[in-house]
């Protein structure tokens, strides 16, 4: 009889808890003795805008995830300069993950694996678990020791973040805004019932707070702030696995480069690792990352073109375009908006690479990225 797998993941955050889940409890699961190892005393949230869309919290079929949404909306809605809007109409969520992660700790643990709390893994550490192990999982998020084992690197950027308590009512939609004025990439508005999720991706020139602070009065967000709080967030990761070392969720740097949503990268990531694992081909994990949409080509050249592009120069490529730009689950958006698509590109001929790898890479993002 073929013995159980011994299986070491490092970090019991929301990457290590998914990965252990659907290792024991997903679609392949396998045989393993899982031990879990987290630095902190108890499974806990790190910072996040807890965005999450429907598809993919009904991709995660290993743990049953509803108790824990904290609010529900219709969609999203990102917003360009001169008010221009892309209305998302795809079910999406905020997460309780303060209540969900932990939870999913506790369910590991019923389905046999170990969580040990208060253990700090080293690389040394790491190296050895690999020589004793079949095999180890880097779940130990953005400053990675596992990476240090596997090679390869990843870019990393700050996300900053306060914990409103409003005094208004909630938005129908998770808000997200291009605007250079407060970020060079986008800020967010993200209600989560008695709290709003209120962030930008900092530029860390030592002005992001100011830049948070002016947006909320710009936005009319009012409301007691509990919590202030920055945590990097890890993505173009060039390396996954080295033998039978592999990384997961921001560890491997495999977080949305676009929307820097990292949840959903982990689900799909902890599901190809299961099927690697249960079909017994534990090396092609790094080949079938590479080749998900999760790590699409577009998204490095429609990164660079976004944060290049001033306010002034998206007005610009946005003049033909209708205020409100409806986005809608299995349209594609390029057809529904050839028009206006065709005209921006005419007159904006050194752009039209670049705004063709936006909208591509943004439909990418939309199926794959919260
Ligand atoms: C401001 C901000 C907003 C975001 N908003 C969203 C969003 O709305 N939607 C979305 O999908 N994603 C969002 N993300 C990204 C998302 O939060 C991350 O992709 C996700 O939390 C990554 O989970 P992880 O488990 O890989 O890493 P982490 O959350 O960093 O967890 C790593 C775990 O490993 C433990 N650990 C670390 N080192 C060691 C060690 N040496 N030994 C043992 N344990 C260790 C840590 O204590 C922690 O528990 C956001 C991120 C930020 C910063």
């Amino acid at each position: 009889m073929a013995r159980s797998l011994d299986v070491r993941i490092v970090g019991g955050g929301f990457a290590g808890c998914v990965t252990a889940l659907t290792l024991l409890n997903g679609e392949h699961p396998i045989d393993a003795n899982v031990t879990i190892y987290e630095r902190e005393p108890s499974a806990h949230t790190t910072l996040c805008g807890e965005g999450l869309s429907d598809h993919t919290l009904r991709q995660f079929k290993a743990f049953d995830s509803t108790p824990y949404i904290a609010q529900s909306f219709e969609g999203a809605s990102w917003f360009f300069p001169e008010g221009i809007e892309a209305r998302v109409h795809q079910k999406g969520h905020t997460m309780a993950r303060e209540r969900w992660i932990p939870a999913m700790a506790q369910e590991a643990q019923a389905l046999g694996a170990d969580y040990r709390t208060g253990v700090k893994v080293s690389a040394e550490d790491v190296a050895r678990m690999a020589r004793e192990a079949d095999l180890v999982i880097g779940c130990d998020g953005p400053g990675s020791v596992v990476r240090k084992v596997v090679g390869g690197h990843h870019e990393t950027m700050l996300g900053i973040q306060y914990r409103v308590e409003p005094t208004g009512p909630s938005p129908e939609r998770l808000l997200f805004y291009t605007d250079k004025e407060y970020s060079t990439e986008y800020s967010w508005i993200f209600p989560r019932g008695d709290v709003w999720n209120v962030g930008l991706l900092a530029s860390g020139d030592g002005h992001d707070w100011e830049r948070l602070d002016r947006f909320m009065a710009d936005k009319g967000v009012a409301g007691k702030v509990r919590k202030r709080e920055a945590y990097p967030i890890g993505f173009f990761g060039d390396k996954v696995q080295e033998g039978n070392v592999v990384l997961v969720g921001d560890a491997a740097g495999l977080t949305n480069p676009i929307t820097k949503g990292g949840m959903s990268a982990v689900v799909y990531a902890a599901q190809i690792l299961a099927a690697c694992a249960h079909e017994g081909k534990l090396a092609e994990y790094e080949a079938r990352i590479r080749a998900h949409p999760m790590c699409d080509p577009s998204f490095r050249p429609a990164l660079a073109a976004l944060r290049k592009w001033s306010n002034e120069e998206f007005a610009q490529l946005t003049r033909f375009a209708p205020k409100l730009i409806d986005v809608r689950p299995g349209v594609s958006t390029e057809r529904a908006y050839f028009g206006v698509l065709a005209k921006t590109i005419l007159a904006n001929l050194g752009k039209m690479n670049d705004v063709r790898r936006i909208v591509h890479a943004l439909g990418v993002s939309r199926e794959y990225s919260w």
